[in-house]
């Protein structure tokens, strides 16, 4: 027996047809202790996510606007889920009370809250379990930071004497009591958290997709689902575009080796993906775990005769950056050459700047600028096992006629970053997906 820490979206709960599905899911498997609620989402496109709608109540308040209509939206949603599950629970107070709060000046924190807030009695008692309000166990600093360390304490303390418990996600207090969220999407965060608390053997995290995709299913149709993955991979291939979970959410179960498997409420059976400890070794290596990547970057190459053995050359070049707040993402270089590329939004109205700088202090013969340029990385833990890969990832690229014009494996030898041209970038990663993937 084990302990899983289940957190649910807000697809997942955005009706009563939907919480039921997660309480089957929950009730199914003993071991799934401990539960995490987001706020209701939508239940279909045209539809307002909670939070949002608290946010405008809020908006609206501080402008001396009514903001009863919107107010009423969210009381027929949780009433209506109430209704619908049958569940002998009256919220009547719960909402009076938020809404007395908002229009008493409460914070925005404190408003977007209720959403996890309210639906957390629902979800407990759908469930037959302990609700824990977390403004009483996750914890804040003076300075806002998330307080790790107390938490840990109290939580697990907590967890321990509950049970079985449903602890709302995205919030908790500041040292002074009051309420404090954490960014949007937070709740998979109180997910990673409550797992680290609760000593869990996996965290899972349930959503409407079965897992990761190994690439971008708006370029590629029907992309697979990536099986396993490892926070290293993962990290690389969320910092190149692929929206996976909440970053923050990653760090406290990765520190407490505790694998991820994200999994679809809708399809249960599904194993979905497993993201795992960066030193776990066992399963079948496949040659590449995933490919992402991002437009929009600015290429600045400067060349200069003999800048291999300027002292200093490279250190000159990156003060211009720095000097202009100015964080680059790659350093290619050659012998007379070094070039940076840099995302374009970095840039914004500094380019001219940079430029200007670069000549005064570098004293480069040339500068020249590419500004159309696209970053995709193939990311692998197999890649330094398997003998050959590069060699059919830039075959690949060559029969698709993309022209690569920078390459950058990363240090970690799990990546490899090429650059093509912006109109390239579709191109490029269908022809890597269907070399490697089929
Ligand atoms: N309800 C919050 C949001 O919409 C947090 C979450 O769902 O994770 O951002």
């Amino acid at each position: 027996m084990g302990i899983k820490v289940c957190k649910f979206g807000g697809s997942s709960l955005a009706d009563a047809s939907q919480i039921a599905k997660a309480v089957d899911i929950v009730k199914a498997d003993s071991d799934r202790q401990f539960v995490v609620p987001s706020a209701p989402g939508k239940r279909n496109k045209e539809d307002q996510k909670i939070t949002d709608l608290l946010y405008l109540c809020h908006a609206h308040a501080q402008q001396g606007i009514s903001f009863d209509d919107v107010f009423e939206l969210i009381c027929n949603r949780y009433k209506g889920i109430v209704a619908e599950l049958g569940l002998d629970l009256d919220m009547t107070d719960h909402l009076e009370k938020v809404k007395a709060d908002i229009a008493a000046g409460a914070s925005a924190d404190y408003a977007a809250s209720r959403g996890e807030f309210l639906n957390g009695p629902i979800v407990a008692a759908a469930l037959g379990f302990a609700f824990v309000d977390p403004a009483q166990v996750i914890f804040f600093d003076k300075k806002g930071k998330f307080d790790s360390e107390k938490t840990q304490d109290v939580l697990s303390k907590k967890l321990a004497e509950v049970g079985n418990a449903v602890v709302p996600g995205f919030f908790g207090a500041m040292p002074d009591g009051t309420i404090k969220t954490f960014s949007r999407g937070g709740s998979d965060i109180t997910g990673a958290i409550v797992a680290r608390a609760a000593g869990a053997d996996v965290y899972e995290n349930w959503t409407d997709v079965s897992g990761l995709l190994k690439t971008d299913p708006r370029i590629v149709d029907n992309p697979m689902t990536i099986a396993t993955i490892t926070y290293k991979e993962l990290r690389e291939l969320a910092y190149m575009g692929a929206s996976v979970m909440h970053e923050e959410a990653i760090f406290p179960v990765r520190k407490a080796g505790i694998p991820i498997n994200i999994r679809n409420t809708n399809a249960p059976d599904d194993a979905g993906t497993m993201i795992i400890s960066d030193s776990d070794t066992s399963g079948k290596l496949e040659s590449i775990t995933g490919i992402a990547g991002r437009k929009d970057f600015t290429v600045i190459y400067v060349e200069k005769a003999l800048m291999n053995s300027e002292v200093g050359f490279g250190r000159k070049l990156l003060e211009v950056l720095e000097e202009n707040q100015i964080s680059f993402e790659h350093m290619p270089s050659g012998i007379d050459t070094t070039s940076v590329v840099i995302a374009n939004s970095q840039l914004e109205g500094k380019l001219d700047d940079v430029l200007k700088d670069i000549k005064h202090v570098c004293k480069p013969d040339s500068v020249s600028v590419y500004e159309n340029m696209a970053l995709i990385a193939t990311v692998g833990r197999g890649m330094n096992h398997i003998v050959g890969i590069s060699g059919r990832l830039f075959g690949a690229l060559g029969k698709a006629k993309v022209n690569v014009r920078m390459i950058d494996q990363g240090s970690s030898e799990m990546n490899i970053i090429i650059g093509v041209e912006g109109d390239d970038f579709e191109n490029a990663i269908k022809a890597i997906y269907a070399e490697f993937v089929g």
